[in-house]
């Protein structure tokens, strides 16, 4: 007999992320996996039809380039139930209804989905239900604790899957093959050898109307203190023996925990800056400050650069540069690290040398070691020179890759619980000091390059 179908119940069904991320990276899934079985239902406040929530999950599926025959029996399965998941009765109903094995989806706003666990601590669910949370996980150290603990009374940790949908990047999973595959490298990624590494992700694109969630948040909270440093653990974590979550997720969270501001100082440790008025690709960008929704008060960053150093062994002194922002000239969006120059170059060709550099760039895929090699001419005389490889189409979007492996009921690639606060116990110290000015915020022309004089190391 075939396995049952697993059921996904996606609270928040009529939303922002189920159209335009869930819905199509499921979708995606299904067309690299298309005998997987699934049944998707769909639950919200807003009233909808059978039809038009299985018009919604079929354009989804459309659009994410699944074939037809694929799409449409999971389509014509598909469920809505029109339910208020802050009404006892009605998320009751919902939970006995569902047939296991269930996962419910919150794709909720942040506040709702804290009380919506309340409420399903004190009406329990069948055991083996899934929970599928999206970011913020709390809004601090404290209320991340509180959520986690909240979370352990309703189902087991490993029943909890924390979504960063950048751990089903396929650039960044490359990390782990790239770091552990290869005899090259694995004996080289050391203090010894690294000079330091930066974790960049600049974009292009500005406020794009999300002023409602980004000026609550900014560049530090949106990415760095989520994405960034999950890229971060996979990058500096130490070997681990398998592939099994609960080891890899234990030794994300043993190379966080060494996590902190470069010279524990905070202040020194980070910079922020927001956009005013200029133009990126021909596009007129606005003061970020003037556009609509922003509460210029708030000084929110639309730049953030955080210096880290990991006191461990491996690490120490060696310093990690993260980096997002919006609204810059031109997109970068890799993992740069630096070699240490070679203990002694025969005298004659030092002049020329440069340092050995293995960029990995995350969209699109594709890595890239510089290397000094023999210029055309004097063979005495070294240039950089690059040995370029392309990592190709992925096979699904990340969503896809995150939620097949939650309908698997694995949770390698998502978050637990201790990384969460964490990441929470690293920023925490920077908020607090930008919320009390000791960092001042800069600024930055819109489709400028960013502020001067960052990407380097604080001294002292
Ligand atoms: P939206 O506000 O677009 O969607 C939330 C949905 O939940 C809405 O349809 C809303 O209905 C519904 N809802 C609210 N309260 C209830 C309730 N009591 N009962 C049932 N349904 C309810 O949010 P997003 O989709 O943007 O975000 C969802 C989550 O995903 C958030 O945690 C966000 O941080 C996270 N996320 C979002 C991303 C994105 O690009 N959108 C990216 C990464 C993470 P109504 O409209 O009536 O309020």
């Amino acid at each position: 007999m075939a396995d049952a179908p697993t059921t996904l119940v996606i609270l928040g069904a009529s939303g922002d992320l189920t159209r335009r991320l869930l819905l199509p990276g499921l979708g995606t899934l299904l067309s690299a996996e298309p005998t997987r079985r699934v049944r998707v239902v769909g639950a919200d406040r807003v009233e909808l039809s059978q039809e038009e929530w299985r018009t919604k999950v079929r354009d989804a599926f459309a659009e994410a380039g699944l074939d037809d025959a694929v799409a449409e029996p999971v389509v014509e399965d598909a469920r809505y139930v029109r339910t208020d998941v802050l009404q006892e009765d009605a998320v009751r109903a919902l939970v006995e209804e569902v047939a296991a094995p269930v996962v419910l989806y919150f794709a909720l706003p942040p506040s709702v989905t804290v009380q919506a666990c309340a409420l399903l601590e004190r009406i329990g669910v069948p055991a083996g239900t899934r929970l599928a949370l999206e970011k913020p996980f709390g809004n601090d150290l404290e209320s991340a604790r509180e959520l986690n603990r909240q979370l352990l009374r309703v189902v087991p940790e490993n029943d909890v899957f924390r979504i960063d949908h950048f751990l089903g990047v396929n650039t960044i999973l490359n990390l782990i093959g790239l770091r552990f595959a290869n005899r090259l490298l694995q004996p080289i990624w050391t203090r010894e050898h690294i000079e330091k590494v930066e974790i960049v992700y600049d974009e292009t694109l500005a406020l794009e109307g999300r002023a409602g969630y980004y000026d609550g948040a900014g560049a530090l909270l949106d990415m760095i203190q989520s994405h960034l440093l999950e890229i971060l653990a996979f990058f500096a974590m130490e070997a681990p023996a398998t592939m099994h979550a609960d080891e890899v997720r234990s030794l994300k969270a043993q190379v966080l925990r060494s996590v902190h501001p470069w010279g524990h100082d905070p202040v020194k440790g980070s910079r922020r800056a927001r956009y005013t008025a200029g133009s990126v690709d021909g596009r007129r960008v606005p003061d970020y400050a003037a556009e609509e929704g922003v509460d210029a008060g708030r000084q929110t960053e639309t730049l953030a650069e955080l210096v880290v150093q990991l006191d461990n062994a491996r690490w120490a002194g060696v310093p990690f540069i993260l980096r997002s922002g919006k609204a810059l000239g031109s997109p970068r969006k890799e993992v740069v690290v630096t070699f240490r120059p070679p203990a002694h170059v025969p005298t004659g060709l030092e002049d020329t040398v440069e340092p050995d550099r293995l960029v990995l760039e995350l969209k699109p895929g594709a890595v890239t070691l510089d290397l000094s090699m023999n210029a055309e001419g004097n063979p005495f005389e070294l240039e950089q020179k690059e040995l370029h490889a392309e990592l190709g189409k992925p096979r699904m979007l990340p969503y896809g890759e995150v939620l097949g492996a939650i309908l698997d009921g694995d949770p390698l690639l998502t978050i637990r619980g201790d990384e969460a606060e964490e990441l929470w116990r690293i920023v925490e110290p920077v908020l607090q000091a930008w919320r009390a000015h000791a960092v001042p915020l800069q600024e930055y022309a819109a489709g400028s390059a960013g502020p001067a004089g960052w990407g380097t190391v604080p001294r002292g």
